[in-house]
């Protein structure tokens, strides 16, 4: 059985303080929740900014930079930044990409739109095909996040037009109130569909967090974990930090028997090249 790669989502670019205290808002608060998560045993951070002004979702690439840096200083954390852009605030191509250029080893490619929160989660094929030349310019690998089964057709038509180059990392969110369910079922479905040598990774939003983590662990897939995904620890019991939920699956997958990656570990396990130490 593969090593586990747990990767946290640690703030998202939705939820406010009214939702609940303890949602990481300024560059310092993403940073530090990010390193609690590496210490944990995260080996991949799921990384958006907010305003420090207004709490509000930014892809301002400053802000990013005043989280990504400490992150390279202090940890080997594979980062992986987003490209989702802000809800409503409906973001050029260009603004959604600007923060790449500052190198993440990952970023997050939304295979394709849907509902999402309201609105519409925009995703054209102009973008999809933008988004992938930048990534392979600047030398990172996209996570392809799957909402529903018409975005792996999606990514299995762009990986036969030469546009995804293998192996390609799946990221499957499912059990958002207009995707996918998060059943076994849909995630057997879709797991059928992974082409030879792709790994892949599960969110299960919300209650279907664990559940969906159960699956994963069983089925050498990979787990996300944060509050991004997943406000609560328990029924009714909000999460304090993003690293419970990261130590609930270290102590989960110990009891299982499957080791966690260390953020080396994961590098080869999606494979990527090793990280050249900057000290
Ligand atoms: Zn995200």
């Amino acid at each position: 059985m593969e090593k586990l790669i747990i990767t946290a989502a640690i703030t998202g670019s939705r939820i406010g303080r009214d939702a609940t205290p303890y949602i990481p808002i300024t560059p310092g608060e993403i940073t530090e929740s990010a390193i609690e998560c590496w210490k944990a045993g995260a080996s991949v951070v799921h990384i958006h900014v907010r305003d420090p002004e207004t709490g509000q979702g930014t892809q301002d690439r400053e802000v990013f930079r005043r989280v990504m840096e400490p992150l390279r200083e202090k940890t080997d954390l594979l980062i992986c930044m987003t490209t989702s852009g802000i809800p409503g605030k409906n973001l050029s191509i260009d603004e959604r990409l600007a923060p790449v250029s500052l190198k993440p080893d990952l970023a997050s490619l939304d295979a394709g739109s849907i509902n999402l929160g309201g609105g519409v989660f925009v995703n054209t094929p102009e973008f999809l095909d933008r988004a992938t030349q930048v990534f392979q310019e600047f030398g990172i690998k996209p996570e392809l996040e799957i909402f529903d089964l018409g975005m792996m057709v999606t990514c299995l038509r762009m990986r036969n037009e030469g546009k995804l180059k293998d192996p390609l990392h799946f990221q499957f969110v499912l059990g958002t109130p207009w995707g996918a369910p998060a059943t076994p079922k849909t995630l057997l479905l879709l797991h059928e569909n992974l082409p030879a040598n792709a790994t892949w990774s599960i969110i299960g939003i919300g209650k279907n967090h664990l559940p969906m983590s159960m699956m994963a662990l069983a089925m050498d897939g990979h787990i996300r974990v944060g509050l991004e995904d997943n406000l609560y620890y328990s029924r009714g019991k909000l999460a304090e930090k993003n690293a419970q939920f990261v130590e609930r699956i270290v102590r989960i997958a110990a009891e299982y028997g499957r080791d966690i990656a260390a953020p080396n570990e994961a590098r080869r396990i999606l494979g990527m090249p090793a990280l050249t130490p900057i000290r």
